[in-house]
């Protein structure tokens, strides 16, 4: 059975000092809770990876990073490797995220590598997409979504699929406070699970988990993850209060 995963990107935020607050905040507010085929993750910058995987250790929680190279080293200036992340107990990593697309410039081809890179060294990983608002409206963001993950993820065996997670997060979505809604959420993910099924097979596809980003908040969350093809969600602003977070959590189980 797919896990159901809720995952926080906590961004460019947080300092050292606040990002151990929220994370104890979590292990506080998660220690007496059972929740059933349910992983949690949170994404702290990455000076501060360290300190959180020490604040949750023992907990729920886990620790992902929210980005990494594609290379083994070498002279890439303000650069972290993947080595360097399951050095330090790591064992995820996001990759795609549609601000590391916009801002940085990634394309398809260097999140292949990046993939790649990720799975050599174990990790698992978190990967993004999502159409920008003209593709909805135009309405090729199937096209959109096929291509990007066919670009990024399609020249991988069916074997290294156990480390891959899905995260569909509509561009138009993200930071804004409009959300999809659930039916265009799981209209996605169905697709999304039928273009991976087309290309290896049913059960594999069965087994991905497909996660949903974009202005998730404690009020709409459950009507999300109740749909079917919504195998949890990946989160931006309402990772940062515990409690948001937490509650996010709740409207899963
Ligand atoms: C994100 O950036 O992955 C995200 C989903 O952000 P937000 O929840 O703030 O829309």
């Amino acid at each position: 059975m797919r896990s159901k995963i809720v995952a926080g990107n906590w961004k460019m935020n947080n300092d050292l000092a606040a990002s151990k607050a929220l994370a104890n905040g979590l292990v506080e507010g998660l220690k007496d809770k059972n929740l059933t085929n349910t992983r949690v993750v949170v994404a702290p910058t990455f000076v501060n990876l360290t300190s959180v995987k020490e604040v949750t250790e023992g907990s729920v929680v886990e620790v992902a990073a929210q980005n990494m190279h594609q290379a083994k080293s070498g002279a890439f200036t303000g650069e972290i490797s993947g080595e360097m992340l399951t050095s330090i107990g790591l064992k995820s990593v996001i990759l795609g995220h549609s601000e590391r697309r916009e801002y940085f410039g990634e394309s398809d081809a260097l999140l292949a590598e990046k993939v790649t890179a990720a799975l050599a060294n174990n990790l698992e990983v978190i990967f993004c997409f999502g159409e920008v608002l003209e593709d909805r409206k135009s309405g090729n963001h199937f096209a959109v979504v096929e291509s990007q993950i066919s670009n990024a993820l399609f020249g991988l065996e069916a074997a290294a699929w156990k480390n891959i997670v899905l995260a569909y997060e509509p561009v138009w979505a993200i930071g804004t406070g409009e959300t999809a809604s659930a039916d265009q959420a799981q209209e996605m993910h169905a697709f999304i699970r039928k273009i991976v099924a087309d290309k290896y097979d049913a059960a594999l596809a069965e087994e991905v988990s497909i996660l949903y980003g974009g202005s998730c908040k404690p009020g709409n969350a459950k009507e999300i993850f109740s749909k079917e093809d919504v195998d949890g969600g990946l989160i931006g602003g309402a990772a940062l209060q515990a409690t948001d977070f937490i509650a996010i959590i709740e409207a899963i189980q």
